[in-house]
């Protein structure tokens, strides 16, 4: 029996909807989310800060091909450059290496004095030892791209459909009133990704982001990272915003994700120093557009239901009405750091831990994989495919591995430079 799709996406956020519009020109596609449009996963929160150069070389690639990809989306990117902020000489020498590490790979990285960084970033950087500056990086409108992505599938002929899908079964998607069959599926269901795979190595983890009130524009700067306080920020156009590593990780398990209804959570208590330190680290001036934010109640932030719908509708409001807030945002991380992009059985792929930075190359990657697999493309990417292969842990015991990369999420531990990450 001919299936009813040639290829079925599960979850509609920056990695479905860039893997629809991929494929929608080539075969009958169907994007299935519980919203469609309406974004409620990670993408829908992720602040965007899209640095390229990672010591994982498959990061770097994929993060090189989805800047292009967005590029070409109007408002997708915003070329405002990344700066490394170092407080000590010996941090800002330790840099050094990774200038000529993205060199290397085709990026322009420099090495900047203390009185340059704070003239890049006025309203980031005093008083630093210098920067490592990267003019080739910028901020993505994660909201903006998958929308594009969207209309693009859709107007190539794409199905949109909203349904909450209870379980991939063979070659097919069990919904509450049936289900539906097509020759290739694809999960893409980010933080969920545990309901619908057996894929333990990709975990879920809670993350404090912070917004200022509402203030007048000032002129285009590079987002900022502090990597030895793990701590990032950015000028979000009327609003600035900081997150921060620097707190225990918080592991959200795929049975309290059955609980949340967005990629967003309570706010937990180990939040409140780490934001408060990484406010800290801004010009006094800054910091003071965060004065009387307020956070969504307190609570674990890793359990969904009541308080975690109450933390969502309370960060729409203070978004509405323009005053600080800080919230707990989910994300996936993975023992290397890398997302599994690739096949998981006969006609079942996933593309799970993948950032808004690589989503554009991921999907790259596994839209040829796929329609290799139709007998309508050729095999290319070999070494990708297998750097980023699903299976790749086969069945070790990793939760904790996956969890230590967050508090190392920019790779300093991974190799003698320092890596970077979101
Ligand atoms: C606070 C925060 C800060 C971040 N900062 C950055 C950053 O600066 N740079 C960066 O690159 N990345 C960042 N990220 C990470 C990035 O946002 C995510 O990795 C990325 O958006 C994941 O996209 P996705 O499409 O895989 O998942 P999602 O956007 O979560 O989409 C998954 C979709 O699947 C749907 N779904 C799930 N289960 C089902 C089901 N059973 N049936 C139907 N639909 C289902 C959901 O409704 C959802 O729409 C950040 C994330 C957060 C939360």
């Amino acid at each position: 029996m001919t299936p009813d799709y040639d290829i079925a996406i599960v979850g509609a956020g920056i990695v479905g909807s860039s893997l629809a519009a991929r494929l929608a020109p080539h075969a009958r596609v169907l994007l299935v989310d519980r919203d469609v449009r309406g974004l409620r996963g990670s993408t829908g929160h992720a602040p965007g800060f899209v640095g390229q150069l990672n010591s994982r070389a498959p990061l770097t690639e994929l993060a090189k091909r989805s800047v292009e990809a967005y590029r070409q989306i109007a408002g997708g990117f915003n070329p405002v450059g990344g700066l490394e902020v170092a407080y000590t000489i010996e941090e800002l020498e330790g840099m050094e290496p990774r200038a000529v590490l993205a060199r290397s790979r085709g990026l322009r990285a420099e090495i900047v004095g203390a009185e340059q960084a704070h003239t890049l970033a006025p309203a980031f950087v005093e008083n630093s030892a210098g920067a490592l500056y990267f003019p080739d990086d910028g901020t993505a409108n994660a909201r903006v791209i998958t929308a594009a992505y969207q209309n693009t599938a859709i107007s190539c002929g794409a199905r949109f459909l909203d349904a909450n899908v209870l379980a991939v079964e063979g070659n097919a998607i069990v919904l509450s009133n049936g289900t539906i069959s097509a020759t290739i599926i694809v999960v893409c269901t980010g933080v969920w990704s545990g309901q619908l795979l057996s894929l333990p190595a990709v975990v879920s983890v809670a993350h404090p982001y912070a917004y200022s009130a509402t203030r007048a524009t000032r002129p285009n700067s590079p987002f900022v990272r502090f990597p030895s306080a793990h701590v990032y920020a950015r000028d979000h156009g009327s609003v600035d915003g900081v997150g921060s590593y620097d707190h225990d990780p918080v592991h959200v398990s795929t049975r309290a994700m059955d609980r949340h209804h967005t990629a967003t959570g309570a706010w937990d208590d180990v939040f409140d120093d780490a934001i408060t330190r990484a406010l800290a680290m801004l010009p006094t001036h800054t910091a003071a557009g965060f004065i009387g934010m307020t956070t969504a109640d307190k609570g674990d932030a890793a359990e969904g239901g009541e308080k975690a719908d109450a933390a969502f509708a309370a960060m729409v409001k203070s978004r509405e009405e323009g005053t600080a807030y800080a919230f707990n945002g989910l994300f996936q991380v993975t023992p290397d750091g890398m997302p599994l992009v690739g096949r998981v059985r006969e006609g079942v792929y996933a593309a799970v831990g993948v950032w808004v930075t690589h989503a554009a190359g991921a999907t790259g990657l596994i839209a040829d994989m796929i329609l290799q697999d139709l007998g309508k493309g050729e095999m290319k990417d070999a070494e990708l495919r297998e750097a980023l292969d699903p299976l790749r842990f086969g069945d070790r015991e990793v939760v904790d591995t996956a969890l230590r990369t967050y508090n190392d999420i920019w790779a300093k531990e991974h190799a003698q430079v320092q890596g970077d990450g979101l």
